[in-house]
């Protein structure tokens, strides 16, 4: 230890490198549920793609577990660090080096954040199109996790905005993948090995991200109805008609009310569509001309209507961000309401209902509760459970994940399986397809020090 310790300041400089109790508690841990937080031996903080490539291949050398850290927002205990292990943080690595404003391309560091990134591409009348729930989260964090929310249905997910990758493997040899292009036949994608990832394969340290005109309007629509069935029957209706909305969610009425109450809202909801309606869905769609907005606005709203709405609410673009964003905070109030788990599995968005359905019966049997709201337009679903015994919750945990699957679903869509749906993800993939995850892994980091404990065991 002794030898990495001087290794590393060597690489980083006294003052970017931190060792025991010296390592603030932020950096013991994400924000997932229940995870036990840890203290890694050493925290360091490169400038440098080469400075990283030399951390990783001393680390590589003395095999010694390697960490990346972007913003530590996720939600499956992914960055948390191992106890004898180095922690990677990107602060010192986050410059956007370019806005390309005629190939639309951005070029930034891992530790460039989405709020950061947002702003930048503003005033250029662009926009990075991923925005999962928390801004504040990294590009480094986002490419590792291959980050969704809300926006997907329209744009896609982190996968399909990078372009091309700069990243470190755990032999510390650095490689380039992509280029500012968006096709190529050349070999094997490796851009999209890594991303998603969880940084167990290498450590990216520049992303080519695909930028897109800002759209200056949008319009939203919140329509309650009497079941999820009728709103997950309505969705495909919405999606084929053309619209090409931006945001499809739906919020089952429980996770609505928390919703209005945390942040205050009154959009108008009178108490009998309160005490009738059982989910909400909300339609945002943008353009750039306000008069075909209004247009699709009107098609939707009467497609909704016809299809057993109980009523729909127009909202004004103000209430209409204020729903969203609360919306976004969503985690927040089900963490400080002392939610015991939360899961974001994914299944054909068809069988949302047919799934929460069959889930809700598993959970009312075995005394537990669930509450949520989702990505319907990708069958994104995400559930808080609310079970203290961990017995019972561990048993019904279990038939969530395998109902999913069985419904041709995947454990996790959007946050990734960390080591906190780890065991899931090895109950619910066949032994073919984890035996050749488990040889790509080998092959990018043939000591298996990066991220040890996420994905496999
Ligand atoms: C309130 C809230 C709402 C959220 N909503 C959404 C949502 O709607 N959709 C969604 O997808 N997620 C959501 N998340 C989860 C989280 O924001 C995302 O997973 C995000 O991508 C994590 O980014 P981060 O920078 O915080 O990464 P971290 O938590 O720091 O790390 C996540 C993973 O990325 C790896 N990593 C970080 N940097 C690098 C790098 N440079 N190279 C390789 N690996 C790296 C880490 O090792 C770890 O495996 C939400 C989280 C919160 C708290």
């Amino acid at each position: 230890m002794a030898d990495i310790h001087a290794l590393l300041s060597e690489i980083v400089g006294d003052s970017n490198l931190f060792a025991g109790d010296s390592i603030h508690e932020d950096y013991t841990r994400d924000e997932a549920l229940g995870v036990a937080p840890v203290r890694p031996a050493f925290l360091a903080k490169p400038a440098s793609t080469d400075e990283v490539a030399r951390i990783i291949a001393a680390a590589n050398e003395h095999r010694v577990p390697v960490t990346a850290r972007g913003s530590g927002t996720g939600l499956s205990g992914a960055c948390v660090p191992q106890p004898d292990g180095i922690l990677i943080s990107f602060e010192r690595m986050s410059r956007i080096l370019e806005i390309d404003t005629e190939n639309h391309i951005a070029v930034v560091e891992p530790g460039v954040t989405l709020e950061q990134l947002n702003a930048e591409t503003a005033k250029h009348g662009l926009v990075y199109p991923v925005f999962p729930g928390e801004q504040s989260a990294s590009l480094g964090g986002n490419v590792a996790t291959n980050a969704g929310g809300m926006r997907a249905i329209k744009y896609g997910v982190t996968r399909h905005q990078v372009l091309g990758l700069t990243a470190v493997l755990g032999t510390g040899e650095t490689i380039t993948t992509g280029g500012k292009f968006v096709k190529s036949t050349s070999g094997y994608d490796l851009t999209q090995l890594i991303i998603g990832s969880e940084g167990t394969l290498a450590i990216a340290t520049q992303a080519i991200l695909k930028l897109y005109p800002r759209a200056p309007h949008a319009a939203t629509l919140l329509a309650p109805f009497r079941s999820l069935d009728e709103i997950t029957k309505a969705v495909p209706k919405i999606v084929t008609s053309g619209v090409d909305p931006m945001i499809l969610e739906y919020i089952d009425f429980v996770a609505m009310a928390g919703i209005l109450n945390n942040a205050g809202l009154d959009l108008g909801i009178t108490d009998e569509i309160k005490q009738s309606a059982l989910a909400y869905l909300v339609v945002v769609l943008e353009d750039r001309k306000p008069e075909r907005l209004q247009e699709d606005i009107e098609e939707v709203g009467m497609l909704i209507d016809s299809l057993g709405a109980l009523e729909i609410y127009s909202l004004s673009p103000t209430a209409g961000q204020q729903l969203i964003e609360a919306r976004e905070k969503v985690f927040w109030s089900a963490k400080a309401a002392g939610v015991n788990d939360i899961i974001d599995l994914v299944v054909p968005r068809a069988s949302i209902s047919d799934y929460i359905q069959k889930v809700t019966a598993a959970a009312q049997e075995s005394g537990s509760f669930l509450v949520g709201c989702g990505h319907v337009g990708d069958g994104n679903v995400h559930m808080s459970v609310i079970q203290a015994d961990d017995a019972k919750r561990a048993e019904l945990m279990e038939t969530i994940f395998r109902l999913g699957t069985e419904m041709g679903g995947a454990v996790s869509g959007e946050h990734g399986i960390g080591t906190e749906k780890r065991r899931y993800f090895l109950a619910h993939t066949s032994p073919e397809s984890l035996a050749l995850q488990r040889r790509i892994k080998a092959a990018f980091d043939p000591a298996g020090i990066l991220n040890p404990g996420v994905l496999f065991d």
